[in-house]
């Protein structure tokens, strides 16, 4: 069997997996061990050994970026086409359903997609609407009722709403529904449930499925939610009495890499799969290819102090390799100049920079290293997280692109209404919603009528009817156009590209500049070949489900050689030969909320080990001792996953002496200031000492910025926090 090309650098258990008959199988087994390899070589073997269509397959995958990946190593494999196999995120393959099935499932054929930021909106208007107290009930807790019981399958009647609590957003939730229902609307969650409703209630469409995927296989098992496990049951048809058709199921996954579990995620499917399917095959992978013995033997180290693990050993035939590197830098300055600096001597040695990537727990820890990276000249790109398709400009230009597919999207008209301000105020606006209410209709329809039957009067019903005569106007003035030419045509003739080139300021010229990318995008995706697309989609509403799907895969040009910054989370799956790991500090890594709740401290060592098991030859980890948060300057202390790491493995980068510090390293402050720290040594000060004022008190020397008389300085004053001085007017003491 070993000789078949197939099974070529394979191990025996890999061949195992790849090469086994028609079963159910669960892969188990930890991080780098060639889980999503198995998967790409079992999907060619279904192709050309059992000589199974494409069209009979389908394949999970975590994210966008993943299944184009895993389409390309299995087209390269088997040196044919699998346009037709479906492959995607569950939502995306739930998305292709309700497309599929609109009618079936009570959709409108042009529905869209209500991102989770539009979600709030719609939410804030609807609890409004419903007169609720905005002190005690707030959208976002809203928001994330709903998606939780919508991701284990529960509809407002399924409810009890025994406390008042669960009553009113009960309430909450029924009046949401029906407005989104109302406006032909679709948000992440309810992807997911109403194609498992679908699946469920419709017989024949679920046959249909069970007929045509004759293998299913999921990548990344241990992080789907209930609605998703279920979904896969109803796709196999496990446990139904009478089946003519079989279908196989393959899952791998590793329990030691959950890490969603605060967004409902269940280790526990892995269980429920070997109770759920018939002689299960589980295949253990022990060997791991991806990373030096020293850096799998810390990340064994720091997921051994889990209990309640399903236990597995990894080993390495690979090199011994670097220690790991443990910066404890000054401040989150000092930590990005410090990762810039050692990516530039990196770069400089030859290798490229794609092979980086900076991982942190959360988003906001990006822009400190941004600037760093900016001020190095070092190119960079954000996967995740920071999509294009969430800016606010590209947003409105979206939002006018909905309107024009669907009148009826409430969330889309509420946005671009009154942007750019066409005199429609927050009184017309009230009105129109109270019209749109009592006559059970979209905002769309309750603005014109309103305004035609003169309930509207004077300046707003011009203004409203100017609007509506607008979006009318771009439909049939654009309606033959290209994509780009239509997009292109609706950014200007709305007023937005107007409105943001008359701001001023980089930010809104970062605007316009995405506003005019956002038309190349429409571009690109004309021009695109599209796998697997067979139902009949506009390019329009194509264009619109690609952009509330899709997650910053487009932002940067794919072909530049860039750093990668990412959450920890996203970067789940993916390996690179140098890895940071930055802001590893108590309270931020593992997170505040993390030691106050049951369960999170456990989910948290996860990312932690998922984190260190991404690099392959270099990992460096890094924290800040004051790190500024809510404009708070605080003091950290290194997380205890640092300790977990055995002190073998690790390599103090000398943390250097403040005096030397300063000198060893000119470039250190304000990235864009350009501020010579000779320049600031003259002032007297050093970063890290201890100072007196006169009216403050106390405090540590953490910033400063400028040169000479006009030099400024951050310190951080044990009383009163953190403040910015003229050096010269300041008359600060050494303490
Ligand atoms: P993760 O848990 O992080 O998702 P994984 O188990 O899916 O990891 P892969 O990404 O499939 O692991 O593989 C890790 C690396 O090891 C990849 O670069 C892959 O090409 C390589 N690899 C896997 N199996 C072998 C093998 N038998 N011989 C050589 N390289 C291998
Ligand atoms: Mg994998």
């Amino acid at each position: 069997m070993t000789s078949h090309p197939l099974l070529e650098q394979l191990n025996d258990k890999q061949c195992a997996a790849v090469g086994a008959p028609e079963r159910h199988m669960l892969v188990l087994a930890g991080a780098g061990s060639g889980k999503t390899r198995v998967l790409v070589h079992r999907i060619a073997w279904l192709m050309q050994e059992l000589h199974l269509s494409p069209y009979s397959i389908m394949a999970v995958t975590f994210t966008n970026k993943a299944a184009a990946e895993m389409r390309g190593r299995v087209e390269d494999l088997v040196g044919s086409s699998t346009r037709a196999m479906w492959i995607g995120t569950f939502h995306g393959l739930a998305h292709r359903l309700l497309r599929a099935h609109y009618m079936d499932v009570g959709l409108p054929q042009n529905f869209q997609i209500l991102d989770s930021d539009d979600q709030q909106r719609m939410l804030k208007r609807i609890m409004r609407s419903l007169n609720l107290d905005e002190k005690r009930w707030s959208p976002k807790q809203a928001q994330w009722f709903i998606n939780a019981k919508k991701d284990e399958g529960l509809r407002p009647h399924h409810l009890d709403g025994y406390d008042f609590n669960e009553r009113t957003y009960k309430e909450i939730y029924d009046a949401y529904q029906v407005a989104c229902d109302r406006a032909g609307l679709v948000d992440f969650a309810e992807l997911l449930l109403r194609a498992h409703e679908l699946l469920r209630d419709n017989r024949i469409v679920r046959e249909h499925y069970q007929r045509r995927f004759r293998h299913l296989l999921v990548d990344e098992f241990q992080d789907t939610n209930s609605i998703q496990y279920a979904w896969i049951k109803l796709l196999s048809g496990a446990g139904e009495e009478k089946k003519e058709h079989q279908n196989f199921v393959t899952i791998v996954g590793d329990d030691d890499q959950s890490i969603y579990g605060w967004r409902g995620a269940k280790i526990e499917n892995i269980h429920q799969f070997n109770r759920d399917f018939p002689n299960v095959e589980t295949i253990r992978l022990e060997q791991n290819y991806r990373s030096t013995n020293t850096i799998l033997s810390a990340a064994n180290s720091v997921i051994a102090n889990n209990s309640d693990r399903l236990g597995k050993e990894l080993w390495t035939e690979g090199s011994t390799g670097d220690p790991i590197d443990l910066y404890a830098a000054y401040n989150e300055i000092d930590e990005a100049r410090y990762i810039s600096s050692q990516i530039e001597a990196w770069h400089e040695q030859g290798n490229a920079l794609q092979d980086v990537a900076l991982l942190y727990r959360s988003n906001a820890q990006s822009r400190v290293l941004e600037e760093a990276l900016l001020h190095a000249r070092i190119p960079y790109r954000i996967y995740g997280g920071l999509r294009f398709f969430d800016r606010q400009e590209v947003k409105d230009a979206l939002a006018y692109l909905r309107l024009l597919a669907n009148r009826d999207d409430d969330a889309a008209l509420e946005r671009v209404i009154n942007t750019p301000t066409r005199g429609i105020g927050a009184r017309t606006l009230d009105i129109v919603r109270e019209g749109a209410r009592q006559r059970g209709t979209s905002l769309w329809l309750a603005a014109k009528q309103l305004a035609t039957e003169k309930v509207l009067t004077g300046r707003a019903a011009n203004a409203v009817l100017a609007f509506v005569d607008l979006i009318e106007q771009l439909e049939d003035e654009t309606g033959d156009y290209s994509l780009g030419r239509q997009v292109d045509t609706v950014i200007k003739s709305s007023g937005l590209m107007a409105m943001y080139q008359a701001e001023k300021g980089e930010k809104a010229e970062t605007r316009v500049e995405n506003l005019k990318e956002l038309v190349n995008a429409c571009d690109n995706f004309d021009q695109l070949d599209r796998p697997g697309e067979e139902e009949e989609l506009s390019p329009l509403n194509g264009f619109l489900a690609h952009a509330a799907l899709e997650s910053g895969d487009e932002q940067a040009d794919e072909h530049q050689d860039a750093v990668q910054l990412m959450t920890l989370h996203s970067a789940k799956g993916l390996e690179f030969p140098l890895v940071f790991m930055c802001g590893v500090e108590e309270g931020l890594f593992p997170s505040q909320q993390s030691l106050d709740e049951a369960g999170r401290l456990a989910e948290e060592r996860r990312l932690c080990y998922v984190g260190m098991t991404r690099a392959m030859q270099k990992l460096v980890i890094s924290y800040a001792e004051n790190r500024r948060v809510y404009g708070q300057e605080k003091l950290h202390t290194a997380s205890r996953f640092i300790a977990e790491i055995p002190s073998e493995n690790l390599h103090h980068v000398r943390m250097q002496s403040r005096r030397s510090f300063s000198t060893d390293t000119p470039s250190y402050g304000r990235f864009h200031t350009g501020a010579s720290h000779e320049a600031f040594e003259e002032t007297g000060f050093q970063l890290g000492q201890r100072v007196r004022h006169v009216k403050f008190g106390e405090g540590t020397v953490l910033n400063y910025e400028g040169s000479g008389p006009q030099s400024r300085i951050q310190v951080n004053f044990d009383d009163l926090g953190s403040k910015w001085l003229v050096v010269a007017y300041a008359r600060l003491e050494r303490c």
